[in-house]
Protein backbone atom coordinates (compact mmCIF):
# COMPACT_ATOMS: atom_id res chain seq x y z
CA UNK A 1 0.00 0.00 0.00
CA UNK A 2 1.65 3.06 -1.38
CA UNK A 3 1.06 5.07 2.06
CA UNK A 4 2.27 2.89 4.32
CA UNK A 5 5.14 3.41 7.03
CA UNK A 6 5.80 -0.24 6.91
CA UNK A 7 5.15 -1.20 3.33
CA UNK A 8 8.00 1.30 2.90
CA UNK A 9 10.05 -0.58 4.77
CA UNK A 10 9.30 -3.90 3.70
CA UNK A 11 10.01 -2.62 -0.21
CA UNK A 12 13.57 -1.41 1.14
CA UNK A 13 11.98 2.82 0.46
CA UNK A 14 12.86 3.76 4.05
CA UNK A 15 15.85 2.02 6.05
CA UNK A 16 15.17 -0.32 9.13
CA UNK A 17 17.45 -2.37 11.02
CA UNK A 18 16.16 -5.85 9.79
CA UNK A 19 16.84 -8.66 11.90
CA UNK A 20 15.06 -11.75 10.02
CA UNK A 21 13.60 -12.33 6.79
CA UNK A 22 11.82 -14.68 4.39
CA UNK A 23 9.36 -14.71 1.21
CA UNK A 24 6.23 -13.59 3.50
CA UNK A 25 8.08 -11.77 6.73
CA UNK A 26 9.87 -9.02 7.76
CA UNK A 27 11.43 -8.69 11.53
CA UNK A 28 13.47 -5.00 12.69
CA UNK A 29 14.09 -3.43 15.48
CA UNK A 30 11.44 -1.00 17.02
CA UNK A 31 12.78 2.99 16.21
CA UNK A 32 12.11 3.45 19.86
CA UNK A 33 12.65 0.08 21.91
CA UNK A 34 10.44 -0.40 25.13
CA UNK A 35 12.74 -3.25 26.35
CA UNK A 36 16.44 -4.74 25.84
CA UNK A 37 14.34 -6.93 22.86
CA UNK A 38 12.05 -5.01 21.07
CA UNK A 39 11.27 -6.43 17.37
CA UNK A 40 8.14 -5.46 14.79
CA UNK A 41 7.27 -8.89 13.12
CA UNK A 42 4.76 -7.97 10.24
CA UNK A 43 3.76 -9.73 6.74
CA UNK A 44 5.26 -8.29 3.69
CA UNK A 45 1.72 -8.06 2.66
CA UNK A 46 -0.03 -5.39 3.78
CA UNK A 47 -3.10 -6.53 6.34
CA UNK A 48 -4.21 -3.17 8.38
CA UNK A 49 -5.26 -4.54 11.97
CA UNK A 50 -6.57 -7.39 13.38
CA UNK A 51 -9.72 -6.66 12.35
CA UNK A 52 -8.95 -7.25 8.52
CA UNK A 53 -7.66 -10.77 9.06
CA UNK A 54 -9.45 -13.26 7.50
CA UNK A 55 -9.09 -16.88 7.75
CA UNK A 56 -6.88 -16.82 4.62
CA UNK A 57 -4.55 -15.18 6.45
CA UNK A 58 -4.46 -18.16 9.12
CA UNK A 59 -0.94 -18.97 7.64
CA UNK A 60 1.02 -15.95 7.94
CA UNK A 61 -0.63 -14.91 11.56
CA UNK A 62 0.71 -18.51 12.35
CA UNK A 63 4.49 -17.52 11.03
CA UNK A 64 4.45 -14.32 12.47
CA UNK A 65 3.88 -15.74 16.06
CA UNK A 66 6.29 -18.79 15.32
CA UNK A 67 9.14 -16.19 13.88
CA UNK A 68 8.52 -13.90 16.43
CA UNK A 69 9.32 -17.18 19.44
CA UNK A 70 12.54 -18.01 17.14
CA UNK A 71 13.45 -14.92 17.46
CA UNK A 72 13.19 -14.35 21.65
CA UNK A 73 15.11 -17.62 21.08
CA UNK A 74 18.26 -16.36 19.59
CA UNK A 75 17.92 -13.44 22.30
CA UNK A 76 18.13 -15.85 25.21
CA UNK A 77 14.52 -14.67 26.56
CA UNK A 78 12.89 -17.72 25.42
CA UNK A 79 12.97 -19.10 29.28
CA UNK A 80 13.24 -16.26 31.22
CA UNK A 81 10.39 -14.74 29.13
CA UNK A 82 8.58 -12.39 26.74
CA UNK A 83 5.85 -10.91 25.57
CA UNK A 84 4.20 -10.37 22.37
CA UNK A 85 1.39 -8.20 21.47
CA UNK A 86 -0.53 -6.84 18.46
CA UNK A 87 -2.48 -3.57 19.14
CA UNK A 88 -5.64 -2.83 17.41
CA UNK A 89 -7.18 0.41 16.90
CA UNK A 90 -7.39 3.40 18.96
CA UNK A 91 -8.08 2.45 22.01
CA UNK A 92 -5.17 -0.27 22.13
CA UNK A 93 -2.95 2.47 21.02
CA UNK A 94 -2.10 1.33 17.11
CA UNK A 95 -0.27 3.85 15.62
CA UNK A 96 1.03 2.17 12.37
CA UNK A 97 -2.08 0.58 10.35
CA UNK A 98 0.08 -2.71 8.97
CA UNK A 99 -0.24 -5.15 11.68
CA UNK A 100 3.08 -5.70 13.61
CA UNK A 101 3.53 -8.43 16.61
CA UNK A 102 5.61 -6.75 18.80
CA UNK A 103 7.98 -9.00 20.44
CA UNK A 104 9.63 -7.70 24.07
CA UNK A 105 12.00 -8.78 26.31
CA UNK A 106 14.81 -8.95 28.18
CA UNK A 107 13.40 -7.01 31.72
CA UNK A 108 10.51 -8.42 33.88
CA UNK A 109 7.00 -6.73 33.24
CA UNK A 110 4.29 -6.08 34.61
CA UNK A 111 0.41 -6.85 34.40
CA UNK A 112 -1.93 -5.42 33.17
CA UNK A 113 -0.01 -3.43 30.50
CA UNK A 114 -1.30 0.25 30.55
P1 LIG B 1 1.81 0.44 17.42
O1 LIG B 1 1.70 1.59 18.36
O2 LIG B 1 1.40 -0.87 18.01
O3 LIG B 1 1.12 0.72 16.10
O4 LIG B 1 3.36 0.27 17.12
C1 LIG B 1 4.04 0.97 16.13
C2 LIG B 1 5.49 0.83 16.46
O5 LIG B 1 6.24 1.19 15.31
C3 LIG B 1 5.96 1.73 17.61
O6 LIG B 1 6.50 0.91 18.64
C4 LIG B 1 7.01 2.61 16.95
O7 LIG B 1 8.11 2.89 17.80
C5 LIG B 1 7.43 1.77 15.76
N1 LIG B 1 7.98 2.52 14.63
C6 LIG B 1 7.50 3.67 14.09
N2 LIG B 1 8.25 4.04 13.03
C7 LIG B 1 9.22 3.09 12.91
C8 LIG B 1 10.32 2.91 12.01
N3 LIG B 1 10.58 3.78 11.02
N4 LIG B 1 11.13 1.84 12.19
C9 LIG B 1 10.89 0.97 13.20
N5 LIG B 1 9.87 1.07 14.07
C10 LIG B 1 9.05 2.13 13.93
ZN1 LIG C 1 1.42 -1.75 4.79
Amino acid sequence: MADCLFCKIVNREIPASIVYEDERILAFNDINPQAPTHVLVVPKAHIATLNDVSSQDDQIVGELVRRAAAIAKTRGISAGGFRTVFNTNREAGQTVFHIHLHLLGGRAMEWPPG
